[in-house]
């Protein structure tokens, strides 16, 4: 049973932000002023829609985070903390020996010696929850797909041919009945194809392909699609255990089948599509900003959705089918987090700043040209190593409660609108023991501490895949 219990009650908390009595309406200063519920949110959008009025859509290409154009460049995959070509270091950031620390994999060792013991969400059980859930044997993702499919040649038909428009929606259509939960366009220009990383080449030939393991990008009109699907909110509230991992590990299972799915469609009806599994030619908080599914936060370089949080697992595609870019939001997600630090405050390896944005990365791990939250990568990289993974700073998201009740649907209204109130929502989501509570530094299972919420989720009933569907994560 979950030992839940919050010091404030739901009325003292609505009173606080100006709401009891009153109904949205008397949120005297948030606007714009909605005269009940379905009005509020009935403020629909071609780009995303069924997003919530309090969403705000930005210019094509002009996320909250700031871009540099003109410093921004591609940058390598290999340079990031968690790829194995990086080995080597960041003269001037990281020792040989901060590198020994990931290449001995004390993960190993603490998972046996866990098992052993019995502790809690390390156990035989938790171990292999996480470990089961990929793809079936045999199962691939690659990036073009070389055998047939039945196609409209097949089947003795045309093409499919629409507008961008009509192509737009119809991909929407089909990336919600595959499993994507949020998801967005982007046309690759001059700018955009700065985020394709530059171990992907573009060559001028009509097709992709991958060629002596390089994967290729033809030079015609492309659209890079990003999408995500959410992770147990339950789950990544056990965190840092192999329950938390089972749900992020389980997302990337999840989500590669919608790609995969989507891939063969875009074939089926006559286009091209790249993929190449979870990982691929986009690092994915780029794609999920600039495609509006995200705002880039300051937890782990990675995007916030604003209903999922970090808490959710992205994958992307490239097409030829024409689609109409969609736009950059603006949830005040980015301006939360310059109050909040509530992810910096849990990261038992100090990987999250507590500090401002910034222009200058720590090291190479991140790319230069935009301005954002530089973290210590390599020190997160070091910790999962450590424990077999962590998400703690997932779990602990402000923004990762879903739409489930109105309360917070309330509260990320007024965040979208002022962040007047951002300091007292902080402490509340305190209060309210969300995420995984009072772990952190000094209180994590290097230093002998598990959470014991990894016991107690065994014996919670929750919805399949551990979210609620529907449309509440655009
Ligand atoms: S070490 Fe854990 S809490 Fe810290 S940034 Fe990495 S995943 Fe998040
Ligand atoms: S925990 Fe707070 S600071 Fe960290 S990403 Fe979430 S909202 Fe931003």
């Amino acid at each position: 049973m979950s030992n839940f219990h919050s010091t404030v009650s739901r009325r003292e908390f609505m009173k606080a932000i100006g709401l009891a009595g009153a109904g949205i309406g008397g949120a005297a200063l948030v606007s714009p002023v909605f005269h009940d519920l379905d009005e509020a949110m009935s403020a629909d959008s071609l780009s995303h829609p069924g997003k919530p009025w309090w969403i705000k859509e930005r210019e094509i290409e002009n996320p909250t985070t700031e871009i540099d154009w003109n410093m921004f460049n591609r940058y390598p995959e290999s340079q990031g903390a968690r790829a194995a070509g990086v080995r080597g270091g960041y003269p001037g950031a990281v020792t040989a020996e901060e590198f020994a620390k990931v290449a001995s994999n004390p993960g190993k060792v603490n998972a046996k010696a866990w098992m052993t013991a019995n502790k809690p969400g390390y156990r035989l059980q938790d171990k292999v929850l996480a470990s089961q859930n990929g793809l079936p044997p045999g199962a691939s993702n690659p990036w073009v797909i070389s055998s047939a499919i039945a196609n409209f040649e097949s089947y003795g038909v045309p093409k499919y041919q629409g507008t961008p428009e009509e192509n737009s929606r119809m991909l929407r259509s089909v990336l919600k009945l595959y499993g994507a939960s949020m998801l967005g366009y982007m046309e690759l220009n001059e700018k955009t194809k700065k985020f394709v990383f530059e171990e992907y080449q573009f060559r001028d030939v009509p097709k992709g392909f991958s060629d002596a393991g390089i994967d290729v990008l033809p030079n015609v009109p492309l659209w890079g699609i990003g999408l995500g699907c959410p992770n147990s909110t339950a789950n990544i509230a056990t965190g840092p255990s192999q329950i938390s991992y089972a749900s992020t590990g389980l997302g990337h299972t999840m989500i590669e089948v919608t790609g995969s799915c989507t891939q063969r469609f875009l074939m089926g009806i006559g286009y091209q599509c790249m993929f190449g599994g979870y990982e691929n030619c986009y690092p994915h908080p780029g794609i999920d900003t600039m495609v509006g599914m995200t705002e880039l936060g300051r937890a782990c370089n990675h995007g916030i959705n604003p209903s999922a949080g970090i808490g959710f697992t992205p994958t992307s595609l490239t097409t030829d089918l024409p689609l109409e870019s969609t736009n950059p939001i603006d949830a005040g997600i980015l301006r939360f987090c310059d109050s909040c630090a509530k992810c910096a405050d849990v990261c038992p390896n100090g990987a999250i700043t507590h500090g401002e944005q910034s222009w200058e990365p720590q090291a190479g791990w991140s790319n230069r040209g935009h301005k954002q939250f530089q973290n210590h990568m390599l020190n997160c990289h070091i910790y999962r190593t450590t424990v077999g993974q962590c998400s703690t700073c997932e779990g602990a998201c402000v923004f990762n409660k879903g739409t489930g009740a109105m309360v917070h649907e309330v509260v990320k209204a007024t965040m979208s609108t002022t962040s007047m109130f951002n300091g007292f929502f902080r402490k509340m989501d305190d209060a309210f023991g969300y995420g995984p509570g009072d772990m952190g530094p000094g209180r994590d299972p290097t230093t002998g501490v598990f959470n014991n919420k990894a016991v107690e989720w065994w014996d919670k009933e929750l919805p399949a895949w551990g979210y609620d569907l529907g449309k509440t994560y655009y």
